[in-house]
């Protein structure tokens, strides 16, 4: 069976050999537990976790000390959320966009339920924040503001400096899920007190990620596993080396060709978002036009059903939604967080591109727009 032609979600991209060949000394000869120390294979895996830590502590502009590693983003959003607001007594309010990833939503929805208060704002149409909102929603008993660097599902790059220094005037504790935005954009992701990432988006492994928890707060910090102490006590367990070391190698690589990646990428989205234009007119682009990540269009095709274009275009592997829900034929909550009504969000595609895209995916891509959209449009006519 032939794979689909990627517009490559980062995902999807098989393991780099350079990332394969950092990770394999600690998946075969060198497969000790940092945690052993009485031994050279302990010392070992031990020697490479630090070497990750500091190496990772760079690229980001924090101390190494200050690196939590995770099983993802996922769990550093749950970690930074509710390890957070347990320990709040007076304060427990959590302010968050409408527009953050599940990952956030549903760990505010259930401090919501333990008792706590949350107040989720909405961002402006073009998805990004609107701080003069965010102001009138803080109150005196908000300890947190959860806002991503950049958003999954249209790209759209939040002003990180801004909310940071509107955060400590009031002071708020920040936490920033920079899991898109990480290795793709400069962000200044040294400000947040909590940054979560996640290694399968910068083409590294699942299944790993960090949290930067800065050290002014990590005693105000709950752990949410608890077992053998490891990390400052702050996540028990025993650490992924391979898939930390692999975490660090890819955000090297990245960060090695951060600018002409970027460059090449928003060439390739801008003739996809022109071609789009220039076949299926009328459509519209999800999110800000240009304060937004180089490997992302999000656009509604008007007068089609997205869901029945994906279901069309074999060719392609693209989304309607984030790929973590997109078994959900839900409108994207994102799109709807704009203000938009069900028909932009049910007619919304998002190609993501990246490092395997090239010109001729792009062509591909329009290919299946062009074929499809005239189709789907009249059967959406047809009672
Ligand atoms: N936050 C964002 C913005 C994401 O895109 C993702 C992954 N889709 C996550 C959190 C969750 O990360 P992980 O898959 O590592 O748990």
């Amino acid at each position: 069976m032939s794979l689909p032609v990627y517009l490559d979600h980062q995902s999807t991209t098989p393991l780099d050999a350079r990332v394969l060949d950092a990770m394999m000394p600690y998946l075969t000869g060198a497969f000790g537990n940092p945690s052993s120390a009485s031994h050279r294979y302990g010392w070992e895996a031990e020697a490479a976790i630090e070497q990750a830590q500091s190496e990772l502590a760079e690229l980001i502009g924090v101390n190494p000390n200050d690196l939590i590693f995770t099983s993802g983003a996922t769990e550093s959003n749950n970690l930074a959320i509710t390890g957070f607001m347990r320990r709040q007594r007076e304060r427990r309010h959590l302010l968050v966009m409408q527009s953050e990833h599940r990952s956030v939503l549903d760990v505010a929805h259930q401090w919501e339920q333990a008792g706590g208060s949350v107040t989720s704002v909405p961002p402006r149409s073009d998805g990004l924040l609107d701080l003069a909102q965010l102001d009138r929603a803080a109150t005196d008993q908000t300890a947190m503001i959860s806002v991503m660097a950049a958003n999954n599902e249209i790209g759209v790059i939040q002003p990180i400096e801004e909310v940071s220094k509107w955060a400590r005037s009031r002071q708020i504790v920040f936490h920033c899920d920079a899991v898109q935005a990480f290795g793709k954009v400069h962000v200044p992701l040294h400000l947040p007190d909590l940054v979560s990432l996640s290694a399968h988006k910068i083409y590294g492994p699942k299944g790993v990620g960090l949290l930067v928890i800065k050290s002014k707060i990590n005693r105000a910090i709950e752990p949410l596993l608890v077992g053998g102490g490891q990390q400052n006590g702050l996540r028990a367990g025993t650490l992924n080396v391979a898939g930390i070391v692999g975490l660090a190698k890819a955000a090297m690589l990245c960060f090695d060709t951060l600018e002409s990646e970027a460059k090449r990428l928003s060439e390739l989205r801008d003739r996809l978002w022109q071609g789009i234009n220039a076949r299926c007119s009328p459509v519209a682009l999800n999110g800000h036009p240009s304060l937004r990540l180089p490997g992302n269009l999000n656009v509604s095709i008007e007068g089609i059903d997205s869901n029945a274009f994906m279901a069309q275009a074999h060719g392609l592997a693209i989304s309607a939604g984030s790929a973590c829900s997109s078994g959900n034929s839900k409108p994207s909550h994102v799109i709807l967080s704009l203000g938009y009504g069900p028909q932009r969000a049910k007619s919304a595609l998002r190609f993501g591109l990246g490092r395997t895209t090239t010109a001729s995916d792009i062509d591909t891509a329009l290919h299946w727009v062009g074929r499809l959209v005239p189709g789907l449009r009249q059967s959406s006519h047809t009672p």
